[in-house]
């Protein structure tokens, strides 16, 4: 385990300064509805406004819209899950499907779906989930068979996050029996002729989460990504681009940013040493982020790392919320005017959910202790 101690540059600190006064001027209080970090609300224009800044796909190559660092990607982001923005368009392009297309795919789909990444037109879902297939991904079922041209594809994927809006669902199918060496990642247009998306209701009400049917959807040779037989290895370094950022601990900070200009003043000391814990904890995940992000951009490929980031870092997020529940003194209702009571009762129904996305804690530390062990 390698975590070494990193500041932000005087470069990094100026384009800190400028996305934050951007998004002062873009999203002034109360013209949004601020979100829980990636969950945050999807507002196409807002995405498309971002990407004209450069904003959207900073790590991919320059020549498809990009050219900045992973420290870049993270300042950005963290101004914007500070105050709950409205990501939710293009979080899952921005984070992972852009970076895997840039990895893995050829010059057609770079030239394809970078740019429309970057400029934030274009959205993504993860496929990768299915009814008997989650924490054991290599169970995947849902079957890719050759045809003329392309593939025709069959079966089901569920919890898709955002399946609903996307353009594009990048996701792993079955193209042959072997277990791991079987399976491969294609780029399905979500229009496609055979494709049922439903939305299932989660427990705040929204409809975001989906179950999406293939039912014998073609697929052109053109969108298989990378090669075929080499989603599993693909799908894994996927993975760890979704575990070691600054959004497995930010979902609360609009919501501790209010806790704590609000109350502070009249509070007792034992709020105060609560705060002062959790601003510490904070800054721990806030400076593994960043070690994670040069760890990046000096071509490493720090999967334990993201991986322990994530266990620790979404069971403290459970922690705050837990917290600031206490000392709201009675149930937030979740249909306040006040946008932070809302978001406060939202929290409280999601939170759990927190540990499970994205690899749920003990497939978390089962990856750690192998690695280490490995190491
Ligand atoms: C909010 C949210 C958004 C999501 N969005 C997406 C998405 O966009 N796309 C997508 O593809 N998926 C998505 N998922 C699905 C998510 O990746 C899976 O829920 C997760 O991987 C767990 O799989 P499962 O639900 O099938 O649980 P299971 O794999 O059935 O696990 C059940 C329990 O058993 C434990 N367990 C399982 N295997 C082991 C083991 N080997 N050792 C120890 N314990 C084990 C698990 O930790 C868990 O506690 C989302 C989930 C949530 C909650």
């Amino acid at each position: 385990m390698q975590l070494e101690a990193t500041e932000l540059t005087a470069a990094e600190r100026r384009l800190k300064d400028e996305v934050r006064q951007w998004i002062a001027d873009r999203l002034p209080p109360g013209s949004f509805q601020p979100g829980l970090g990636m969950a945050g609300d999807v507002d196409p224009q807002f995405s498309r406004d971002l990407g004209s800044r450069g904003w959207i796909g900073i790590t991919l190559p320059r020549e498809y819209g990009g050219g900045g660092s992973a420290v870049d990607r993270l300042i950005v982001v963290e101004e914007l899950l500070a105050v709950g923005a409205p990501v939710g368009f293009h979080w899952v392009a921005d984070r992972q499907s852009g970076p895997n297309i840039a990895a893995n795919g050829t010059d057609e789909q770079k030239e394809f779906f970078l740019p429309e990444i970057a400029a934030g037109r274009m959205s993504f879902a993860i496929g990768m989930s299915e009814p008997d297939a989650g924490s054991d991904l290599a169970a995947v079922r849902s079957k890719a068979t050759q045809i003329d041209g392309g593939w025709l594809v069959a079966g089901t994927k569920i919890w898709t996050t955002g399946a609903h809006h996307a353009d594009y669902i990048l996701a792993l199918f079955r193209t042959s029996d072997d277990r791991r060496g079987g399976l491969t990642q294609f780029l399905v247009d979500r229009r496609s002729e055979g494709i049922t998306v439903s939305p299932i209701t989660f427990i705040d009400g929204t409809r975001d989460f989906c179950e999406v049917n293939f039912d014998q959807v073609f697929v052109p040779d053109s969108r298989v990504l990378g090669h075929v037989g080499q989603g599993w290895a693909q799908n894994t370094a996927e993975l760890s681009l979704e575990r070691g950022g600054v959004d497995r601990w930010m979902s609360v900070m609009p919501l501790l940013e209010r806790w704590a200009t609000q109350q502070w003043g009249s509070a007792p000391a034992s709020f105060r040493s609560e705060l002062g814990l959790i601003t510490a904890r904070c800054w721990a995940f806030r400076s593994m982020s960043l070690s994670v992000a040069r760890m990046v951009d000096a071509g490493k490929s720090p999967v334990v790392e993201a991986a322990l980031i994530k266990e620790m870092a979404t069971r403290f997020e459970q922690e705050c919320v837990e917290t600031m529940a206490r000392h709201f003194g009675r149930e937030p209702d979740l249909w306040s005017d006040d946008p932070y009571e809302s978001l406060l009762a939202r929290a409280i129904l999601v939170s759990p959910s927190w540990t499970i996305r994205g690899g749920t804690n003990e497939i978390l530390r089962n990856i750690i202790s192998k690695e280490l062990t490995r190491r």
